[in-house]
């Protein structure tokens, strides 16, 4: 496969063209931002363990039958994904209330919901993502209400599993959030799945093994990213 032109640097991650016009190459980067890139940092090889803790939780939900950008793995920071047209919706689902939640509905943060809550939010950095309904999705012509319900449907069923998965290696999985995007007419997740988009707390002491190291300064960073890897390869 080879790499050609960056098409796109993110803050987390860039995407590099391949001879196939259908594949894109993600590659993860070290770097960090919060709280609408006003908070900047390094965390030393998180594109390492990004890249891998994604792989494998992209091939856990293919293999459970979540259709996702993945391809495989070129190399350490290396992920060769499917090209996609991407909705610009960011899917939250949460277990557990915390950030946002309990900020919008000022409640304390660990209170164990009744039912996942999910929440869309405009994928508009200029806006601050604000959190949007379907009304507002299809007023602004961001996807069909047939790729939102199947928006819908995978990300409720990537809790299921996602939930699963983690809690057999003694982590809760209190949020998450999720991209999806178009490809030859499918809906497909892409994005990643990392400490980065998840809130991840250990079963036992509700430590906090997630990027909330990094955005409230909770020192540790690195270490909690690399047992949030040694556990999922466990
Ligand atoms: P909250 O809305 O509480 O800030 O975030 C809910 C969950 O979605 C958290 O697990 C958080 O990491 C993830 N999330 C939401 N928006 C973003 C975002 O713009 N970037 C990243 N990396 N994660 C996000």
């Amino acid at each position: 496969m080879k790499k050609g032109k960056k098409i796109y640097e993110g803050k987390a991650k860039i995407l590099f063209d391949t001879d196939k016009p259908d594949l894109v190459i993600q590659e993860f980067k070290d770097d960090a931002t919060a709280f609408d890139a006003t908070k900047r940092g390094t965390i030393e090889q998180k594109g390492v363990m990004n890249n891998e803790i994604s792989c494998a939780l992209f091939r856990l939900l293919e293999s459970k039958g979540i259709p996702t950008h993945f391809v495989k793995k070129l190399s350490e920071r290396e992920m060769l994904v499917k090209k996609l047209d991407i909705v610009m919706v960011e899917v939250t689902i949460r277990n557990i209330s915390a950030g946002g939640l309990s900020k919008l509905l000022g409640i304390e943060e660990g209170i164990v919901l009744k039912k996942p809550v999910l929440e869309y939010h405009y994928k508009n950095d200029g806006l601050h993502d604000p959190l949007i309904n379907d009304y507002h999705i299809e007023m602004l012509g961001l996807a069909t209400d047939k790729e939102m319900k199947k928006i819908k449907d995978y990300s409720f069923s990537v809790n299921e599993i996602l939930k699963d998965f983690f809690n057999k290696v003694g982590l809760k999985l209190v949020d998450f959030k999720l991209e999806f995007g178009r490809h030859k007419g499918k809906i497909l997740l892409g994005d990643e799945i990392s400490p980065d988009t998840c809130r991840l707390w250990d079963k036992k002491t509700n430590e906090k093994l997630d990027k909330d190291r990094f955005r409230r300064d909770l020192g540790k960073i690195e270490e909690a990213y690399q047992e949030v890897l040694k556990r999922i390869k466990s």
